[in-house]
């Protein structure tokens, strides 16, 4: 089981690790502990490099494989040892654009529950772009520029964004948890991983985000489609 770094430090870039497992015929490596995402809850996992014996090796991305992440590597590398010492390093300046708009998604989510009540049901980013799914029946083109402005005033209030582990029947308890379908959480997880912007949105959530929302600098509402009566898609995009 990989030790996921990136929950308790989503800032940490580089890390020592051990070689735990070869596979993919040589172009995976599951290490012991990462600070590499594997991707998922909408966010795109994490690139970068290892460094193996002084040699650099490329990161294409990295994947959940069960318990572990696996490192996709560009090419092959030969046989290795399990338990040889190893550093990596992720492609800093995509994650910290995917940790400001991870965040910028949150804080839409809280301001429309909030201000409309309408609950979020999917999403996906890319770096400084993503777009998410409301049930939101009361949506129309006249609210883009107020759901603007209330995001870009949460971005001012500089709100703190808090990361805790609870035991799986604690949060369970969080009335806030059940709109965001915890309830779908798979009977093996015994810990679930909460993500609070304080005083704004509380998510059982396994992505990166940043400290504080001022780092995610200004919101852009650039776009909104009906998918139906009451499904809305809003597009957003940082600077
Ligand atoms: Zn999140």
């Amino acid at each position: 089981m990989t030790i996921l770094l990136y929950q308790t430090d989503s800032y940490l870039r580089s890390f020592d690790a051990t070689i735990s497992q070869m596979a993919n015929d040589n172009l995976g490596i599951i290490l012991d502990q990462t600070v590499f995402y594997p991707g998922g809850g909408g966010q795109p996992p994490d690139s970068g490099k290892l460094t193996i014996e002084s040699k650099d090796y490329t990161v294409k991305r990295a994947a959940r494989q069960r318990t572990d992440v696996i490192h996709i590597l560009a090419d092959e590398v030969p046989s290795l040892q399990i338990n040889i010492p190893i550093k990596g390093e992720i492609d800093w300046e995509k994650r910290y654009q995917l940790m400001r708009t991870h965040t910028a998604m949150h804080i839409l989510c809280g301001v429309i529950f909030r201000d409309y009540g309408a609950s979020v049901t999917g999403g996906s980013m890319d770096p400084l772009k993503g777009r998410m799914d409301f049930e939101f029946d009361t949506m129309q083109k006249d609210l883009v520029q107020t759901i603007e402005a209330a995001v870009n005033i949460e971005v001012e209030n500089a709100r703190l964004v808090k990361v805790s582990l609870l035991p799986r029947e604690e949060a369970f308890q969080i009335p806030d948890l059940i709109r965001t379908k915890i309830n779908l959480l798979p009977e093996g997880i015994k810990q679930v991983r909460i993500v609070e912007i304080e005083g704004l949105d509380l998510q059982a959530d396994g992505g990166t985000h940043v400290n504080n929302t001022s780092e995610v600098g200004q919101i852009r509402i650039v776009n909104y489609k009906s998918k139906g009566k009451i499904n809305k898609r809003l597009y957003i995009e940082l600077d």
